[in-house]
C-alpha cells in the first residue's frame, strides 16, 4: 500500500520519497503512526473518550477525530481559539473532524498554555468526564513506539533518513529504528529549539536539526515555498503540505543543490502525511491574493 518513489539527482544521488501519507485515507502518515498503539492504550484501559489538544487547522485533531469514528472512541478536542466557536463550518479541518463525530472545547489562548498542567486537566475532567489524554501532536511512548514501524528491513539501502518535525515524536522513533549507517535529519517546521524534547525520547546519537528551512515559523509560508510544491507535484505527482513535508523536501533538494551529500548518497524522505491542512491554507492563501497550493 505504501511506495517508495525514486528521484535521481547528479552525482549519482538518489532521493526517494516514503508514502506513509497513503497509509490511510483519513488517518494521515506519522498521525497513524502516533495514534496506534495510543488507542489500543485507552481501549486496554477501558476508557470511551479520547481527548487531545490542537490548533484549528491541525493535522492531529483531524487524525484523532477520524480515529476515534474508526476504533469506536468519542473524541474531544480543546482547540485554541475562542474566537473560533461557532466558525466551525468555515474551517475544513474543523468541519471535517466535526462529522467524524469530534466535539469542542474552544479556549483562549492564555489557557491554551496549560494544557499540560494538571489543574487545567482536572477541570477537563469535571466538565466531560472521564477521558484518555493524548496530547499535543500526539507525542508520548505510545506515539514513538508507532514511529518505530516506518522504517522496515525494505529501508536498509539508503545512507539518509529524512523527515518533518514538529514536536519531535516521529524523529524520535525513525532515529530508534534505523540502522548504525544511517543519519536521520530532521526539518524543524517551526523556529523552537526541539532538540531536548527529541533527546526525551530519541535513545541514539544519529539524529540532527537543520534548522534553515522553517520558512518564519509554524504555518508560515512564502511563494518561493508555494511555488516549489507546485512544481514538485507537476513533476512527480506527489503532494506536498505547506506546513511540513514541503518545507522538508524543499530543504532536502537544496541541500543536494548546494553539494550536502557526498556523491551516490541514497536519502530517504518521510512523506508524514498532513495533506488535509492544504484546504485550510489555501482558503487563507487565495483571501490574501496569493499563489495557492495545486491540487
Ligand atoms: C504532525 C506532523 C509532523 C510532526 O510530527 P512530530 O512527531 O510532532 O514531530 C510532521 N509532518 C506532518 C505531516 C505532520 O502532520
Amino acid at each position: 500500500m505504501n511506495q517508495t518513489v525514486q528521484i535521481r539527482f547528479p552525482k549519482n544521488i538518489h532521493l526517494a520519497i516514503k508514502r506513509e501519507d497513503l497509509l490511510h485515507p483519513y488517518i494521515s502518515g506519522n498521525k497513524f503512526r502516533k495514534l496506534k498503539y495510543n488507542v489500543q492504550e485507552a481501549q486496554r484501559q477501558g476508557k470511551t473518550m479520547m481527548l487531545t489538544f490542537g490548533g484549528a487547522y491541525s493535522n492531529h485533531i483531524a487524525a484523532t477525530a477520524a480515529a476515534g469514528k474508526e476504533y469506536g472512541l468519542k473524541t474531544l478536542g480543546v482547540i485554541r481559539g475562542e474566537e473560533l466557536t461557532g466558525k466551525v463550518n468555515d474551517n475544513p479541518t474543523l468541519s471535517f473532524a466535526r462529522d467524524c463525530g469530534m466535539e469542542f472545547e474552544f479556549v483562549t489562548r492564555e489557557a491554551y498554555r496549560q494544557k499540560t498542567e494538571e489543574t487545567f486537566i482536572e477541570t477537563l475532567r469535571q466538565k466531560f468526564g472521564d477521558f484518555y489524554l493524548v496530547p499535543e501532536g500526539g507525542t508520548n511512548d505510545f506515539a514513538v513506539k508507532g514511529c518505530e514501524e516506518i522504517l522496515t528491513l525494505d529501508d536498509t539501502e539508503f545512507d539518509y533518513i529524512a523527515c518533518a518535525v514538529g514536536t519531535g515524536g516521529t524523529i524520535s522513533g525513525i532515529a530508534n529504528s534505523a540502522e548504525d549507517h544511517q543519519k536521520v535529519l530532521g526539518f524543524p517546521a517551526l523556529k523552537a529549539d526541539l532538540s531536548a524534547d527529541i533527546a526525551k525520547f530519541a535513545i541514539k546519537d544519529n539524529w540532527q536539526l537543520i534548522t534553515d528551512y522553517h520558512f518564519g515559523g509554524y504555518a508560515k509560508t512564502d511563494e518561493s515555498l508555494i511555488a516549489f510544491i507546485n512544481d514538485f507535484y507537476a513533476k512527480t505527482n506527489i503532494p506536498l503540505d505547506p506546513v511540513y513535508t514541503g518545507k522538508t523536501v524543499f530543504g532536502v533538494i537544496d541541500m543536494i543543490e548546494n553539494g550536502y551529500f557526498p556523491e551516490g548518497s541514497r536519502i530517504l524522505v518521510i512523506h508524514t502525511g498532513g495533506l488535509q491542512g492544504i484546504a485550510g491554507m489555501n482558503k487563507q492563501l487565495h483571501k490574501k491574493g496569493l499563489l495557492t497550493i495545486k491540487t
